[in-house]
């Protein structure tokens, strides 16, 4: 059987990481994606359960102690993890699951890599400005404060860049998601992932 892995996908808040997120698996069906519990209070339009699984912070810490989070990090001042469950399960049954996480999750999976046996590969997005971050940021309706920190915290984010696989710039939506689905078209091709080899290799 094929093997399964992660696509994790990080940036700076507002790059675009949720909207190349969501074309990707609009157009790859078989594609799943790790929803995240935090601690953050839910966005306009933000459904529980499908964006995210919003939970108090005593819940969060409740469900960390229990040890059912792969990786947890504070971002912007949020508690965010990633369920455990899921991961094991549906890259146990081959599967490729996108992760938009930030970059100090992304280095607790490489550094795990070994004790959980699941293969990452890891794309940043980057914006091709930062004047269009801000932009994007106040598109999106964040507030004030919000965008004060996130672009703050962003510069911190970007010197972490060299340690992924890919890099992405998100200028056209479309042409940021063609490039990412190149980037999975290609990983599901590695050997080392379960590539068939046509049944001629042993
Ligand atoms: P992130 O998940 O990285 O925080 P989002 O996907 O929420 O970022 O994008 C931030 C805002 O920028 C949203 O309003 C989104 O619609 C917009 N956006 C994302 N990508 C593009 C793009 N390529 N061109 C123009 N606007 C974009
Ligand atoms: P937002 O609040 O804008 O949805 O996300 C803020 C940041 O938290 C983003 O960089 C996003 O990728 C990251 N994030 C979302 N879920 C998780 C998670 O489960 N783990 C980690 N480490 N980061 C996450």
């Amino acid at each position: 059987m094929r093997k399964g892995f992660l696509v994790i996908i990080s940036a700076p808040s507002g790059a675009g990481k949720s909207s190349v997120c969501r074309a990707l698996r609009a157009r790859d069906r078989s594609l799943r994606y790790s929803v995240s519990c935090t601690t953050r209070p839910p966005r306009p339009g933000e459904a529980d359960g499908k964006h995210y699984h919003f939970l108090t912070r005593r819940e969060f810490k409740r469900r960390e102690r229990r040890g059912e989070f792969l990786e947890t990090a504070l971002v912007h001042g949020n508690l965010y993890g990633t369920p455990r469950r899921f991961i094991v399960s549906e890259s146990g049954a081959g599967r490729v699951i996108l992760l938009d996480i930030d970059v100090q999750g992304a280095e607790a999976i490489r550094k795990r890599r070994k004790t959980t046996g699941v293969d990452a590969v890891t794309v940043f997005i980057l914006p091709p400005s930062w004047k269009t971050l801000e932009k994007r940021l106040r598109l999106r309706r964040d507030s004030l404060g919000s965008i004060k920190t996130r672009l703050a915290n962003a510069r911190g984010e970007l010197k972490k860049a060299p340690r992924y696989d890919y890099w992405v710039v998100n200028d056209r939506l479309d042409k940021a998601v063609d490039q990412v689905a190149a980037i999975i078209a290609a990983e599901r091709l590695r050997a080392s992932h379960g590539a068939d080899g046509a049944g001629l290799v042993k």
